[in-house]
Protein backbone atom coordinates (compact mmCIF):
# COMPACT_ATOMS: atom_id res chain seq x y z
CA UNK A 1 0.00 0.00 0.00
CA UNK A 2 1.43 3.38 -0.86
CA UNK A 3 0.19 6.22 1.70
CA UNK A 4 0.95 9.45 -0.12
CA UNK A 5 2.37 11.79 2.66
CA UNK A 6 3.05 15.36 2.93
CA UNK A 7 3.21 18.81 3.98
CA UNK A 8 1.85 22.03 3.52
CA UNK A 9 2.66 25.44 4.81
CA UNK A 10 -0.58 27.98 4.33
CA UNK A 11 0.10 31.61 5.60
CA UNK A 12 -2.85 33.62 5.67
CA UNK A 13 -3.93 36.97 6.53
CA UNK A 14 -6.50 37.53 9.71
CA UNK A 15 -7.74 41.06 10.59
CA UNK A 16 -5.81 43.89 11.20
CA UNK A 17 -5.02 43.94 15.15
CA UNK A 18 -4.18 47.83 16.50
CA UNK A 19 -2.51 51.07 15.22
CA UNK A 20 1.05 51.72 16.06
CA UNK A 21 3.81 52.73 14.46
CA UNK A 22 7.18 51.19 12.65
CA UNK A 23 10.34 52.05 12.84
CA UNK A 24 11.15 50.26 9.65
CA UNK A 25 9.13 52.23 7.40
CA UNK A 26 9.00 54.94 9.87
CA UNK A 27 5.41 55.60 9.93
CA UNK A 28 2.47 54.97 11.67
CA UNK A 29 0.51 51.78 10.92
CA UNK A 30 -1.98 49.20 11.59
CA UNK A 31 -0.30 45.86 12.67
CA UNK A 32 -2.24 43.15 10.90
CA UNK A 33 -2.65 39.73 11.97
CA UNK A 34 -0.92 36.98 9.99
CA UNK A 35 -1.34 33.16 10.37
CA UNK A 36 1.00 30.42 9.50
CA UNK A 37 -0.73 26.73 9.48
CA UNK A 38 1.09 23.46 8.68
CA UNK A 39 -0.73 21.16 7.34
CA UNK A 40 -0.36 17.25 7.43
CA UNK A 41 -1.72 16.21 3.98
CA UNK A 42 -3.24 12.51 2.90
CA UNK A 43 -3.70 12.35 -0.38
CA UNK A 44 -3.33 15.69 -1.23
CA UNK A 45 -6.07 16.51 1.04
CA UNK A 46 -5.32 18.87 3.94
CA UNK A 47 -6.23 16.95 7.26
CA UNK A 48 -4.52 17.63 10.37
CA UNK A 49 -3.62 21.37 10.91
CA UNK A 50 0.16 20.61 12.67
CA UNK A 51 1.06 23.96 13.63
CA UNK A 52 -0.21 27.11 13.99
CA UNK A 53 1.86 30.64 14.04
CA UNK A 54 0.82 34.00 14.65
CA UNK A 55 2.75 36.77 13.40
CA UNK A 56 2.25 40.79 13.06
CA UNK A 57 2.79 42.25 9.75
CA UNK A 58 3.45 46.30 8.85
CA UNK A 59 0.95 46.14 5.52
CA UNK A 60 3.35 49.18 4.32
CA UNK A 61 6.90 47.51 4.45
CA UNK A 62 5.91 43.87 5.31
CA UNK A 63 8.02 43.79 8.48
CA UNK A 64 7.03 40.58 10.51
CA UNK A 65 6.95 40.35 13.94
CA UNK A 66 6.39 36.72 15.82
CA UNK A 67 3.30 37.08 18.25
CA UNK A 68 3.99 34.59 20.83
CA UNK A 69 0.78 32.61 21.60
CA UNK A 70 0.92 34.22 25.17
CA UNK A 71 0.20 37.40 23.93
CA UNK A 72 -1.75 36.24 20.99
CA UNK A 73 -4.77 34.83 23.81
CA UNK A 74 -4.77 38.74 25.10
CA UNK A 75 -4.72 40.44 21.93
CA UNK A 76 -7.94 42.18 22.75
CA UNK A 77 -6.71 43.73 26.16
CA UNK A 78 -5.59 47.26 25.72
CA UNK A 79 -2.40 46.65 27.87
CA UNK A 80 -0.99 43.65 25.96
CA UNK A 81 -1.66 45.58 22.86
CA UNK A 82 0.90 48.40 24.94
CA UNK A 83 3.43 45.34 25.56
CA UNK A 84 3.37 44.45 22.22
CA UNK A 85 4.00 47.65 20.67
CA UNK A 86 6.62 47.65 22.80
CA UNK A 87 8.11 44.76 22.24
CA UNK A 88 7.85 45.52 18.68
CA UNK A 89 9.39 48.62 19.06
CA UNK A 90 12.51 47.08 20.82
CA UNK A 91 12.97 44.74 18.38
CA UNK A 92 13.20 47.15 15.45
CA UNK A 93 15.35 49.39 17.06
CA UNK A 94 17.50 46.60 18.83
CA UNK A 95 20.31 46.43 15.75
CA UNK A 96 20.36 49.90 15.23
CA UNK A 97 22.88 51.73 17.29
CA UNK A 98 22.32 54.91 19.83
CA UNK A 99 22.49 57.68 17.32
CA UNK A 100 20.56 56.08 15.15
CA UNK A 101 18.07 55.15 17.97
CA UNK A 102 17.58 58.59 18.72
CA UNK A 103 17.19 59.94 15.43
CA UNK A 104 14.23 57.50 14.75
CA UNK A 105 12.49 58.64 18.78
CA UNK A 106 13.03 61.92 16.93
CA UNK A 107 11.39 61.45 13.82
CA UNK A 108 8.51 59.90 15.12
CA UNK A 109 7.68 61.95 17.88
CA UNK A 110 8.08 64.95 15.20
CA UNK A 111 5.39 63.12 13.35
CA UNK A 112 3.23 62.29 15.93
CA UNK A 113 3.30 66.16 16.96
CA UNK A 114 2.64 67.23 13.47
CA UNK A 115 -0.22 64.99 13.26
CA UNK A 116 -1.42 66.12 16.39
CA UNK A 117 -0.81 70.08 15.45
CA UNK A 118 -2.76 69.67 11.60
CA UNK A 119 -6.34 70.20 12.97
CA UNK A 120 -5.01 73.81 14.33
CA UNK A 121 -3.37 74.55 11.41
CA UNK A 122 -6.01 74.17 9.11
CA UNK A 123 -8.05 76.16 11.28
CA UNK A 124 -5.55 79.25 11.14
CA UNK A 125 -5.40 78.59 7.39
CA UNK A 126 -8.80 79.33 7.56
CA UNK A 127 -9.10 82.42 9.72
CA UNK A 128 -6.30 84.10 7.44
CA UNK A 129 -8.75 83.46 4.23
ZN1 LIG B 1 6.62 49.27 8.24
Amino acid sequence: MIINFGWLKETRPIRPIFGSYCYHCQKSTTWHLWRETEWVMFFGIKTIPFLWKNFLVCPGCEYVFHLPWTRYLEIDSEGTRRAIGDAIEKEQLRPKNELQRRFLLTQRAEREARGKRAPDDQLMHKGEQ
